[in-house]
Parts: C-alpha cells; sequence; structure tokens
C-alpha cells in the first residue's frame, strides 16, 4: 500500500517498458511489507543529469540503471565501487549522505549460481563482448578462471575490449575470432553465450551454429538468455553431457544484491524468482 511516507525506488533506461524489474522488486517489497514502491522511468541521454538531479530532489532511495545509461550514469555520481570501474558500467545506485553511489551487481549475479561449485575454473569461452560479457568477465575472474577468450565478429572492438582490462597475472584475457571457436571449445571449462543469438523469438538459434558438437562434456555452458529456458545453445551443451545454466538466476541474483542495498535487509530470493518466472510464462516449480 502507498501511503504518505513510502520511499521510491525504480529503474531508468531508455526504452524501459519491457523490463521485468519492476515485477520482480514489487514482489518483493510486497512480501516484505517494506514502504517502498518501485517504478519504471524512461529516460532519454540527453535527460540523464537533469533525471539524477530530479531523483535527489525527491528524495528517491535507490534506482536500477539499465541500456543505454550504464556508462553514461558514472561521471554523474558521486562514489563509484572499484568493481563497477573495473566493469566500465553501473547497474545499481543508491543515495548517501553525501550523494549518489554506484556499483555493479550484474558480476555477483552471474557468479551466483555458480558459487560453491567444485568445477575447474581454469578456462573460460565467453561468446559476445558487449554490457554483459563485461560483468561475465569480472565474473570469471572472481571464480578463479585463469584464461579468459572472448569471441566477436568486429577485430576493432575486441581489440578495444582486451585493452579495457588490466587482468593481474595469471589471468589473462585473449580475443578471438568466431572461426577460432571449434578449437577453443575443447578446452573450455565454462562456456557463456553473452550474444543475444537464440533469445525469443528466435528460439531455435544458437551461437555455436553446427559446431556444438564440439561442447565437452562436463564443462559448464551458461547462457545469459532467460527467454525462452532452456535456449538452443542449452539444449545442445545438455546434450554433450555438459551442466546447463540459464540467464533467470542472473536477473534475480544481480536484483537481490541490488534490493538488499536499498532496504537493508535480506531479499526475498524464491519470491522474486518465482515473479519473474510467471511473468515469463515458465513453470515456477524450482
Ligand atoms: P550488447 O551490449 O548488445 O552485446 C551483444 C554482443 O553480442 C556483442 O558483442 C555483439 O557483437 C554480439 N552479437 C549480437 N548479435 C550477434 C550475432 N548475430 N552474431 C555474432 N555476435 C553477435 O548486449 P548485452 O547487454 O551484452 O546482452 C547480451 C545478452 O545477455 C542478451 O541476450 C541479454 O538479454 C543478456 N543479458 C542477460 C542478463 C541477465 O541478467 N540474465 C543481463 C544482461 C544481459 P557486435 O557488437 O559485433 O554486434
Amino acid at each position: 500500500m502507498i501511503t504518505g511516507t513510502t520511499k521510491l525506488l525504480g529503474v531508468i533506461g531508455g526504452p524501459i517498458a519491457h523490463s521485468l524489474s519492476p515485477v520482480m522488486h514489487n514482489a518483493a517489497i510486497a512480501h516484505l511489507g517494506a514502504d517502498f514502491a518501485y517504478l519504471p522511468f524512461p529516460i532519454t541521454p540527453a535527460n540523464l543529469h537533469r533525471a539524477l538531479q530530479g531523483f535527489a530532489a525527491i528524495g528517491l532511495t535507490g534506482f536500477s540503471v539499465t541500456i543505454p545509461h550504464k556508462q553514461a550514469v558514472m561521471p554523474l555520481l558521486d562514489t563509484v565501487s572499484d568493481l563497477a570501474i573495473s566493469v566500465g558500467a553501473v547497474n545499481t545506485v543508491w543515495r548517501t549522505e553525501t550523494g549518489w553511489s554506484g556499483t555493479n551487481t550484474d558480476v555477483a549475479g552471474f557468479v551466483a549460481p555458480l558459487k560453491g561449485l567444485t568445477h575447474p575454473w581454469e578456462e573460460a569461452l565467453i561468446l559476445g563482448h558487449g554490457g554483459a560479457a563485461r560483468a561475465v568477465v569480472a565474473g570469471c575472474v572472481q571464480l578463479g578462471c585463469k584464461r579468459i577468450r572472448v569471441v566477436g565478429r568486429r577485430p576493432d572492438a575486441l581489440a578495444a575490449f582486451q585493452r579495457s582490462w588490466q587482468l593481474v597475472p595469471p589471468v589473462t584475457l585473449s580475443v578471438h575470432s568466431w572461426a577460432e571457436v571449434p578449437q577453443l571449445l575443447a578446452a573450455s571449462n565454462l562456456v557463456v553465450n553473452a550474444t543475444p543469438i537464440g533469445m525469443h523469438p528466435h528460439t531455435d538459434a544458437s551461437p555455436l551454429g553446427q559446431h556444438w558438437h564440439a561442447i565437452p562434456s562436463g564443462c559448464i555452458a551458461y547462457d545469459l538468455i532467460y527467454n525462452p529456458s532452456p535456449t538452443r545453445f542449452l539444449q545442445q551443451a545438455a546434450e554433450r553431457g555438459a551442466i546447463a545454466q540459464d540467464g533467470l538466476e542472473m536477473l534475480v541474483q544481480q536484483g537481490a544484491v541490488a534490493l538488499e542495498l536499498w532496504l537493508q535487509q535480506p531479499a526475498p530470493i524464491d519470491v522474486m524468482r518465482r515473479s519473474l518466472q510467471a511473468a515469463l510464462g515458465l513453470p515456477t516449480d524450482r
């Protein structure tokens, strides 16, 4: 119930109508009985600075940041976490006594379903080098991967991606063309699809095309896509005896970390997961 004391949270992006964050966070807020409401705010790049000034003026508690503002918001914040600086993107902002603070919870979201698994985190293969791939690289470092291979189709963009990382030895990051994927797959303990290939409605597509037979059994295949679940890539991985992980848990867990920052209490992760599954028309039995 919204009352005279209700505090405001939200998500900024453009477009924002497709965002599942309001569904997930309001389900959590209702479950906790917290005196908060979470709204979508469509903000254009030209209005970003003014939007933050307005948020400060109305005492917004915090907000999520999505495309296209994850990088542009950084210079407008008073403090940015080291993790967000290394990833080069902020997805969560909260108000402090001295101004806005920002961090990146996508990394924690990516790592969450893998934490605690006994697995040889030696070599990771990341398909794609966009915004989400940046969180995946940081996550692979946290997991203890030594060799991170990143695949893309634009050599200049790949080279820029590689230059943007200053990793501490023994961790190395190399960049590769798609033609090298079959050979790279053989040595990979973790294969991550950080492209939109296979996302609804293009559900027959797989980023590996005909090379999926090269997925090593026993590796972890992680698709950041959460609709459909499983994707074609994850079906192929399961057929090869790999462990399949879809992107829903990343979405849930990055949101849970953000909510805990705003509300200063544990997030109801099961409620958040079920709200997303219901919104996506997925079975809510896990
Ligand atoms: P992005 O910044 O647009 O990056 C997409 C990457 O995929 C780029 O490297 C792009 O290469 C590549 N790519 C796109 N289409 C391709 C194609 N047909 N062939 C080869 N490469 C292609 O997107 P993003 O924000 O990183 O998101 C990537 C995926 O992760 C999306 O499916 C998104 O929904 C998902 N995601 C999930 C979560 C989660 O919480 N589960 C969070 C964030 C993102 P070019 O630059 O050459 O086009």
